[in-house]
């Protein structure tokens, strides 16, 4: 009881003082982060502006250490002119000064190393620290993944108090992730391998949990007896660009939806995890995934994007005329348990979209009975989680229209959006890579996939996958800049229902 009305009083006390968001910083204990990979795209787009920014704020102790290991031809020097350069071009500058720029970049050290070969990795084991926490990021393709796990371990610089973080894709089906798994499970254990889905490390999704666990408001509702539907997009305006040769292998499906979408779906639909910790959360996520149906050929739909006044059709830039790669798909999932059944998740995501976009929407049900006039309107509520543009949620209340004429309901959105609520700009909202970077120090994995969890994810994306393919069904073409093939709206008109707008 006691601590019951202390908090109480603390809440009372941050009432009465006005919010205080200026949080806390904590520095996390000194680290060795070696980034295999370190000169690639991801490196200097993510992973090095986040470590910057981290930096700036004071959240890593003077004594880290950020090494770069990849089989470009630099030396230390040269790579920190090139991370340099990274900063400039990632960082907005207001957010970049020289003095911190100098001395962040004074903190990185560089190794040429081969991942497959002997070359660099006695200086590289001379180089870490093994009194420290040490990670290693592998932001190499996934073929690399099992020889730097070896030689990690042959150069004794694996060990207990070390971490791994590994990048997508995580396998290319079952199989092959059992593989992956399975390979790494020889030089390291389960709670040293962080497997990241950047999707998880969003402040709206993290805040999909503070919503559904920390009110009241939401769980007594968050069921099939309240909720008519949830929807989940991930809309893109891009193409595949240059990312033909891995994409026409891997489509929507594998790209988006067995990773992104399933976690959001995962993180909407669990059970109150007993505590907010790793594997109460994801043991949750895993029932998830497990109760999924098969999804029927009618709750399917796949498109390919076809050339537009302006842009190539997809097939063009796969540079594979015959592709039956889907860069778009839609479906509608039964999740088979007492909170589910009956409501079902329409999940959606595609390129060269109308739009850039990631919400999930949860729709209510309308009240059992309206005591308005039929022509007072009609009124849902509804719950957005946004995860871009501007990260935040927003709840759709039914109130009375304004002013005289008679009691008239219209929707208002209460609006969460984030960085205004509190106070900050845009560029506050820290980026998804900077705070997982940071959990992989503290060793915290509850942002992170686990093992089971990506093969249970594969187990049940495979079927869905063969099945269309032994059915021999192409994509439909869609217009680029559009919501998809017509197909796609008809998934959930026939249900009564429709998507939410892909706004330009
Ligand atoms: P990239 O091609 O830009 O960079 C690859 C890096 O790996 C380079 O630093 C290169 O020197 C190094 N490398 C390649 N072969 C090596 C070897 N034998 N030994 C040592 N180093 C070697 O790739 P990227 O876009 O930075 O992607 C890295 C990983 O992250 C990939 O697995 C990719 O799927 C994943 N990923 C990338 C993005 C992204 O936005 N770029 C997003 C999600 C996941």
């Amino acid at each position: 009881m006691h601590h019951m009305v202390s908090a109480n009083r603390l809440a009372t006390r941050k009432f009465l003082e006005g919010p205080t968001m200026v949080s806390r910083i904590i520095p996390v204990d000194p680290f060795d982060l070696v980034i295999f990979g370190g000169t690639g795209d991801l490196a200097r787009r993510k992973i090095l502006p986040g470590l910057f920014r981290r930096f700036v704020d004071g959240q890593m102790p003077d004594e880290a250490r950020i090494i770069g290991a990849a089989r470009s031809e630099l030396d230390t020097k040269a790579f920190r002119r090139h991370i340099g350069d990274a900063l400039e071009e990632f960082v907005p500058a207001a957010r970049r000064d020289k003095k911190h720029v100098a001395s962040f970049l004074e903190r990185l050290d560089y190794v040429q190393i081969d991942a497959t070969g002997t070359d660099g990795w006695t200086a590289l084991a001379k180089l870490v620290r093994t009194d420290l926490v040490r990670a290693y990021y592998f932001s190499v393709g996934p073929s690399l993944f099992g020889a730097l796990a070896e030689r990690l371990h042959e150069h004794g610089i694996a060990g207990r108090n070390c971490r791994i973080v590994v990048e997508k894709p995580f396998g290319h089906d079952l199989a092959s992730a059992r593989e992956l798994n399975h390979t790494l499970a020889q030089y390291f254990d389960e709670d040293q391998i962080y497997r990241i889905d950047h999707y998880l490390g969003k402040e709206t999704v993290q805040n999909l949990m503070a919503v559904r666990f920390g009110n009241v408001l939401f769980e007594p509702l968050w069921n099939a007896q309240y909720i008519d539907h949830v929807q989940i997009t991930v809309a893109e305006t891009v193409g595949i660009g240059g990312r033909g040769d891995y994409y026409d292998k891997a489509g929507a499906m594998r790209d988006m939806v067995q990773n992104h979408l399933m976690q959001l779906l995962c993180l909407t639909a669990m059970e109150p995890p007993a505590r907010f910790e790793p594997d109460a959360v994801r043991d949750e996520k895993l029932k998830v995934i497990r109760a999924l149906q098969a999804v029927e050929p009618t709750d399917l739909v796949r498109g390919q994007y076809d050339a537009g006044a302006e842009s190539p059709s997809y097939r063009e830039e796969a540079e594979n005329p015959d592709s039956t790669t889907e860069s778009f798909i839609a479906m509608k999932l039964d999740i088979a348990n007492w909170r589910w059944n009956g409501t079902p998740f329409y999940l959606r995501t595609g390129k060269r979209m109308r739009g850039r976009l990631s919400e999930i929407v949860v729709r209510f049900k309308e009240p059992p009975h309206s005591i308005f006039d039929e022509d007072a309107g009609t009124n849902a509520n509804e719950l957005t989680i946004r995860l871009q543009p501007n990260e935040g949620m927003d709840l759709r209340v039914t109130i009375k229209e304004p002013g005289p004429g008679g009691m008239r309901l219209i929707e208002v959105p209460l609006d969460m959006t984030f960085a205004d609520a509190l106070g900050q700009d845009d560029d506050d909202v820290p980026d998804a890579y900077e705070r997982l970077i940071m959990d992989v120090i503290r060793g915290n994995q509850t942002l992170f996939m686990r093992g089971d969890e990506v093969e249970a994810a594969w187990a049940w994306t495979d079927p869905i996958i063969e099945g269309w393919t032994k059915r021999g069904d192409a994509p439909k073409l869609y217009e680029p800049g559009t919501a998809g093939p017509e197909e796609a709206l008809m998934l959930l008109h026939r249900d009564g229902r429709r998507w939410r707008d892909v706004k330009p």
